[in-house]
């Protein structure tokens, strides 16, 4: 069969990866060549210039972005008989790393518009348990934490941020990740800073806090590698730091045509009666996804496949409705709207090195949608 020339895939990551080559493969062979591969010059590097780029004066590297939350609650002091309270539109990963601390998550229904956390159905779900609330930056749309960050201040409740699919969006002229007391970064491949593997950051301005995550994420250890508390072994290693090195400068401009991207998609959207989610005023998302919403979303999937575009959806089964987590739903379904946008929910491709001509195909084709 003929491949269709127009189609467009829904992410192609081997397109970043072949204009870096030779800058990764140097980066490589340096921590090849130095023979030291766990926690070493590259990890402290990338540590400092990660910390300097989200404006926290911390920042530890470890082993992937579920790690990143369930050692930031941990640090927090968040274990067995605890409450943290989240979202079920969310990657599992979120709501799994708290199960982790031992801790229940308490599960929050979403705001119809921006599609994360509600800040008005918090108040309701605190109980003398809550530890702490973690709203997550879904899609890389900053949560609207100006009412987070005041109820968390008069209740006396840690607020951590799950930043893995917000690297760089900002709120209120500040860097998701610097906005709370932790925030918890993902370095997977497909988010907008990706690893050659897998990989997480945790950042704070609290030294505190920073001790202890240091020391979570190796068996505990103290400075004399004997175990003042119970850790586990979760770090980043020196082949995954030296790569994030290399790609740390693009982040930027990355995240720029990203923005323009999906600033084109919500326009034209819009024009055919799509909805799309809500990013707060004073607030710059950075598109981890290119999010439409449609009541006919399966009907909209197929029209765009018939144009040769892949599309995914983020996320089919909020995590409440997954087998392993069914036992968090309390009285019946207390989530409509989160039901409501796993209906709905579409993410067309979007990511940098999608090419204008690509983009245009996208484009041309949400405007031939026949809506309403
Ligand atoms: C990817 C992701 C995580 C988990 O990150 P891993 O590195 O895969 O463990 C957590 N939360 C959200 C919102 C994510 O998208």
């Amino acid at each position: 069969m003929a491949v269709d020339r127009r189609a467009v895939a829904f992410l192609d990551l081997s397109r970043q990866h072949r204009a870096l080559r030779p800058a990764l493969d140097d980066a490589l062979g340096r921590v090849v060549s130095r023979a030291r591969f766990v926690l070493g010059a590259e990890v402290e590097a990338f540590e400092d210039e990660f910390a300097r780029y989200v404006g926290s004066r911390f920042a530890i590297g470890v082993g992937s972005g579920t790690d990143a939350v369930q050692l930031a609650l941990r640090a927090c002091g968040t274990g067995p008989g605890d409450e943290v309270v989240t979202v079920s539109h969310t990657a599992v990963a979120t709501v799994a790393a708290v199960e982790l601390t031992g801790a229940h998550p308490v599960l929050v229904d979403i705001d119809p518009a921006s599609c994360t956390l509600d800040p008005a159905l918090i108040e309701q779900a605190l109980t003398p348990r809550t530890r702490a609330v973690l709203p997550v930056h879904l899609y890389g749309v900053p949560v609207e934490m100006g009412p987070i960050l005041g109820l968390a201040r008069r209740r006396g409740l840690h607020v951590v941020e799950d930043c893995a699919q917000a690297h760089g969006a900002t709120y209120g002229g500040r860097r998701v990740g610097s906005l709370g007391e932790v925030g918890c970064f993902s370095f997977y491949p497909t988010k907008n800073l990706g690893a050659l593997g897998d990989g997480g950051m945790v950042t704070t301005n609290d030294a505190d806090l920073a001790a202890r995550v240091k020391a979570l994420r190796q068996y505990g250890w103290g400075e004399r590698r004997t175990s003042a508390i119970g850790g586990l072994n979760s770090r980043l290693d020196e082949i995954q730091a030296a790569a994030l090195r290399v790609k740390l400068p693009h982040l930027e401009h990355w995240n720029a045509r990203r923005r323009t991207l999906g600033t084109m998609y919500r326009e034209v959207a819009r024009q055919v009666g799509l909805d799309v989610p809500a990013a707060p005023a004073a607030s710059e998302p950075v598109f981890h996804l290119g999010v439409v919403r449609c009541e006919r979303r399966d009907e909209l999937a197929a029209h765009l496949a018939r144009a040769g575009i892949e599309t995914r959806i983020h996320y089919p089964e909020p995590v409440h409705r997954q087998d392993a987590y069914r036992h968090l739903v309390r009285r019946g379904a207390p989530l409509p709207v989160t039901e409501h946008a796993a209906k709905t929910v579409l993410s067309l491709p979007l990511y940098p090195e999608l090419t204008d001509e690509e983009a245009r195909t996208v484009v041309a084709a949400v405007a031939a949608w026949p809506e309403r």
